[in-house]
């Protein structure tokens, strides 16, 4: 198993803002479904984009939100012929303080999912929030947030660069900035 593309990579996945979009109230449509107080809406292409990635990559879930929240969206929105590898909340994540505007932030830290036996060369980790990747660069891609916009392609340009990255022996070292660039010219 040390051919990097006889091992799956690991490709970790934020919720709100980044798949889904939880409002409070309705937007400009019904909501695709509710979870709680929330309306939710999914992030257009996001069935496509699960589906395509789960025959790529295994999928799991890291989210900073509450438990229930997350653990009821990621069976909403699952893989349709797999799981998610695991299912992580607002708990998993270590809380730091902004050193600017003095708020909490939960930040993701990879060293954890090395814990479990991965690889972090074979990890990548997906957020629409730069500061919660901090001590990860090197293994993020930043999307742009999702905030209900039915015309938003993010997730077809982000299934077609991950699809292109995917035999990479070391994600660190690919360039992932301007991604969207390069996903539109391969
Ligand atoms: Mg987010």
């Amino acid at each position: 198993m040390n051919d990097s593309r006889e091992q799956r990579a690991l490709l970790i996945l934020d919720l709100d803002e980044c798949l889904i979009y939880g409002s409070k109230s309705v937007l400009h449509r019904e909501a695709d479904f509710r979870v709680g107080p929330y309306y939710l809406y999914r992030r257009p292409g996001l069935t496509d984009f699960i589906n395509g990635a789960a025959d790529a990559f295994t999928l799991a879930v890291w989210s900073s939100a509450s438990s229930d929240y997350v653990a009821e969206i990621a069976t909403t929105i699952r893989p349709q012929n797999s799981d998610w590898a695991f299912v992580w909340a607002r708990e998993r994540c270590t809380r730091r303080m902004h050193s600017e505007t003095q708020e909490t932030i939960y930040v993701k830290d990879l060293k954890k999912v090395k814990r479990l036996g991965y690889l972090l060369e074979r990890v990548l980790f997906i957020d629409d929030t730069p500061d919660k990747m901090a001590r990860n660069y090197g293994n993020a891609i930043y999307v742009s947030p999702f905030e209900g916009d039915d015309k938003d392609n993010e997730l077809e340009v982000l299934l077609k660069y991950l699809l292109a990255i995917q035999f990479e022996p070391d994600y660190r070292n690919v360039e992932k900035r301007g991604w969207r660039n390069r996903a539109i010219s391969t």
